[in-house]
């Protein structure tokens, strides 16, 4: 499986990154070692000073397809969860500065925590998805998934032009803003629609 990862859907991230608000997808991807298996803490790698977290809604292919029109996009996914993309925001600005690609900062063992799965009949229309991240009890990054620049629907379809998509493939659909460094003895918790489907302890 992979995971494909979308980069400034929320224009208020965009902005307290300093990045222009993309008029179409931006997406990256990290292998399937990114992977932080549930429940397990994240360490935090040697060769970064400045990890921070990115929480994200999660969308899971349940089946194969290639040039996906949106208006069938749905049926390619039936699960939704929350993941943290784990950047490691000094070596990002390192690699945008040179113009390099980003996986170094974003592909990283561990740097893609995911938690327990929703069916999406259960949790309504998309636009009244809200997520929200905790760190050490304190909301950092609230908002909601109709802030999103680009749909589930429309990020499937995009993507689908160039990759093919597989069952068991995760979509990482962007973050909204609140973005900031973990230190060691952190405890990040995620909810969707108040529930908390992800906590995460920094090692
Ligand atoms: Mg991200």
């Amino acid at each position: 499986m992979k995971i494909i990862c979308i980069g400034r859907n929320y224009a208020d991230h965009a902005k307290e990154m300093k990045s222009e608000v993309p008029k179409e997808p931006v997406f990256f991807m990290k292998p399937d070692s990114a992977i932080l298996q549930r429940g397990k803490a994240f360490f935090i790698p040697d060769f970064t000073n400045d990890v921070h977290h990115e929480l994200e809604i999660v969308v899971k292919i349940n089946r194969l397809g290639k040039n996906i029109e949106e208006r069938f996009a749905h049926r390619y996914y039936d699960e939704v969860s929350l993941g943290i993309d784990f950047t490691a925001r000094d070596v990002q600005a390192e690699c945008k500065k040179k113009g390099l690609p980003w996986e170094k900062a974003k592909a990283f063992d561990g740097s893609a925590p995911v938690g327990s799965w929703k069916k999406k009949a259960e949790l309504g229309d998309e636009e009244s998805w809200m997520l929200e991240l905790k760190k050490n009890g304190e909301t950092v990054q609230k908002a909601s998934a109709s802030d999103m620049l680009f749909s589930v629907d429309s990020i499937i379809s995009y993507v689908s032009q160039y990759v093919t998509l597989k069952i068991g493939d995760l979509i990482f659909t962007g973050t909204p803003s609140g973005v900031g460094p973990v230190a060691i003895g952190d405890q990040l918790e995620g909810f969707l629609n108040e529930e908390k489907l992800i906590q995460v302890r920094i090692k």
